[in-house]
């Protein structure tokens, strides 16, 4: 969670300088994607890529198929047809690298774990499921909840928080994990202001980063402007690529059908 690659280690009594090894953050590339659930037809043909170093949001009207889309990049639900490669490997192996944090009535919030206990979840494959947590595992998840603003939550219950502060605790999870690629499926539903200006800063610094960022979001109102590239789905793929060229009545009619009104600065 530091802005440079550099971090100090200090098991010896010596402090040593650790190098992190560091491999440019690939695209996504989702070619021919199809996706059947037993009557519904959820994607079809679906091909498009997503760039490391843009902030990317995934929009299209209700049943669209974009949890359907992140799921079947994930490998969390089978394609029927196509593939997702990050670089030359299936993006499913390479689930070590990537973020995911789902939509919201998707979670159990009664989930008995602290803030705490959310925000460790993204250090389990670094540590090790039985394994105890390093120091610096335990200095990453602190950092984490700090830029989120969540860090004075840290005992509390995730059930018990508002719903703006539980999606920040869900991003601090996904920094804490250090990953490549971030996920978010409409992390702004149900959240404060303060929640989505400080959700937009960090996506913001990941995709400054290089990272892979892609954000699930139905609105289409100013927050929009937040966002370098766009993937208009509705089942079939309707448009992608920068956010002035697929933001247009055609696109947009296309996918919500009829009359829709966008922000277009
Ligand atoms: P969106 O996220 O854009 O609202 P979804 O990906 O959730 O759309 O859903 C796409 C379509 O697939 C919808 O018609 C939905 O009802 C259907 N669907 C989603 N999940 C399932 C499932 N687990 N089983 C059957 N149908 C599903
Ligand atoms: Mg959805």
């Amino acid at each position: 969670m530091t802005d440079s690659n550099w971090s100090y280690t200090s098991n010896t009594p010596n402090l040593r300088l650790v190098r992190s090894y560091e491999v440019p953050v690939q695209p996504i590339q989702v070619s021919h994607v199809s996706v059947q659930y037993r009557q519904v037809k959820a994607l079809e043909d679906v091909s498009v890529s997503v760039q490391p170093g843009r902030l990317t949001g995934l929009i299209g009207p209700n049943g669209a198929g974009k949890s359907t889309l992140l799921k079947a990049m994930l490998g969390l639900v089978p394609v029927t047809e196509g593939s997702v490669l990050y670089g030359e490997q299936a993006l499913a192996d390479k689930r070590d690298r990537i973020a995911y944090v789902p939509q919201r009535s998707q979670i159990d919030w009664q989930y008995p774990a602290t803030v705490w206990d959310v925000v460790m979840m993204g250090r389990v494959r670094q540590a090790g499921f039985f394994r105890r947590f390093s120091t610096a595992s335990r200095r990453k998840a602190q950092a984490a909840l700090e830029r989120v603003g969540m860090a004075e939550f840290r005992d509390r219950p995730i059930g018990q928080l508002s719903g703006g502060q539980q999606q920040r605790v869900f991003l601090a999870r996904s920094l804490a994990q250090e990953a490549d690629i971030f996920c978010f499926d409409e992390p702004f539903v149900g959240v404060d202001q303060k929640t989505e200006t400080v959700l937009f800063q960090i996506f913001r610094s990941l995709a400054n980063e290089g990272k892979v960022v892609l954000v699930v979001n139905h609105d289409l109102g100013e927050s929009i402007t937040h966002f370098d590239n766009l993937i208009l789905l509705n089942r079939e793929l309707i448009a992608s690529g920068p956010r002035e060229h697929v933001l247009n009545r055609d696109n947009l009619s296309q996918a919500y059908g009829g009359h829709v009104n966008f922000y277009a600065a």
